[in-house]
């Protein structure tokens, strides 16, 4: 390695709806995952933050996707052009100096040899030299500072966009994972629905968003209540402009399918558990992470009907960033990374 190059060390969470970046303990990148590609080009157009400002309003020539829409990779082309846009916004922001590239990404337990080749060839494309790869689960918790290493048993429960990942942890290594695709897009979807059949109005999925982010609920009846939120959509009878104000009741209710998919799965999680395990987690209690999480009054009702303590993390958004940032400071003591 010649005198001035040094080694940049990347952490990546490459999320279904939100990709982070952190270096030397700072997010440099925080940005939506998404990316515009030119129909006619076949080039990339924009990533990220300013694909998702086009996202919805795009012409016939242009194309704005979420590669990694249902969890796993849904478009390996799509894929990699937005982790290599990702990784290039990072790496031209500072340094002038040529560098080596370390970069670990995580990936969800339940990838196949595919997807993680998509991912790592991705990155070595994008100028990485060494790629290295967490799973999920694993980088939450120890991004919400959980000795992933002791004979404890943890719960994670990560909410992110596509799916919902529970996994039971343990010296180390997932004992038992479960993912189902019902998390933060499934609840948008139901809100886009619940107010095409109860208020008659069309609203694309970035107002839906907003809906759940105001008045999202899994209580019908809050402590704390939020306002109601108004919005407006088309009229699917008159075609006119129509507003309504939204309020948390509803979403309650259009959101307890989802939601109760969501208890299903991780009720399947607990049953699978081992009984000394189980023990743990009810001392420990369950955490819950990623975007979902901050859904009002999630925690509660899980509490309520698991009678087992639910703690949000503290950045339910950046655990997993912070996750992977942390093993990749300690790759030695941690050997949970892998190629
Ligand atoms: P991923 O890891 O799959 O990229 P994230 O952990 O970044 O997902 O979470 C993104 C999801 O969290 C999105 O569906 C977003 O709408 C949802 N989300 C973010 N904030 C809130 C909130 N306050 N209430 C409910 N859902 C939220
Ligand atoms: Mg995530």
């Amino acid at each position: 390695m010649g005198f001035f190059s040094l080694t940049r060390k990347l952490a990546v969470d490459l999320g279904t709806a939100n990709t982070v970046i952190i270096e030397d303990g700072k997010i440099i990148i925080d940005q939506p995952s998404y990316v515009t590609l030119n129909k006619k080009t076949d080039k990339v157009e924009w990533v990220g933050a300013e694909a998702y400002r086009r996202f919805e309003k795009e012409n016939n020539d242009l194309s704005t996707v979420r590669p990694l829409k249902d969890g796993v990779v849904a478009d390996l082309d799509a894929c990699e052009y937005m982790i290599r846009g990702m990784i290039r916004m990072a790496t031209t922001k500072k340094h002038f100096f040529p560098t080596s590239l370390k970069v670990v990404v995580c990936v969800p337990s339940g990838s196949t040899d595919v997807e993680i080749r998509a991912v790592r060839d991705a990155a070595e494309k994008a100028g990485a030299n060494e790629v290295y790869l967490i799973h999920e689960p694993m980088a939450a918790a120890i991004g919400i500072g959980i000795d992933v290493m002791e004979p404890t048993g943890n719960v994670i429960v990560d909410i992110g966009g596509g799916t919902t990942e529970i996994a039971v942890i343990s010296l180390g290594g997932i004992v038992n994972n479960k993912s189902i695709k019902v998390a933060g897009d499934e609840f948008t979807n139901d809100i886009v629905d619940y107010m095409k059949v109860e208020h008659g109005i069309r609203i694309g999925e970035r107002t839906a968003e907003e809906i759940k982010k105001n008045v999202g609920s899994a209580l019908e009846q809050l402590d704390d209540e939020p306002d109601p939120y108004t919005v407006v959509g088309q009229d699917l009878a008159s075609i006119l402009p129509k507003t309504v104000d939204v309020n948390y009741h509803e979403i309650s209710t259009c959101l307890d399918k989802s939601i109760t998919k969501i208890e299903t799965a991780i009720g399947n999680a607990l049953d699978d558990t081992a009984p000394e395990l189980y023990a743990d987690i009810f001392n420990n209690g369950i955490y819950l992470a990623g975007g979902g999480a901050q859904l009002k009054g999630l925690d509660k009702r899980l509490q309520s009907k698991f009678q087992i303590p639910f703690k949000i993390a503290e950045d339910p958004l950046y655990s997993v960033a912070n996750g992977t940032y942390i093993a990749l400071q300690n790759s030695d003591k941690y050997t949970l990374l892998f190629k």
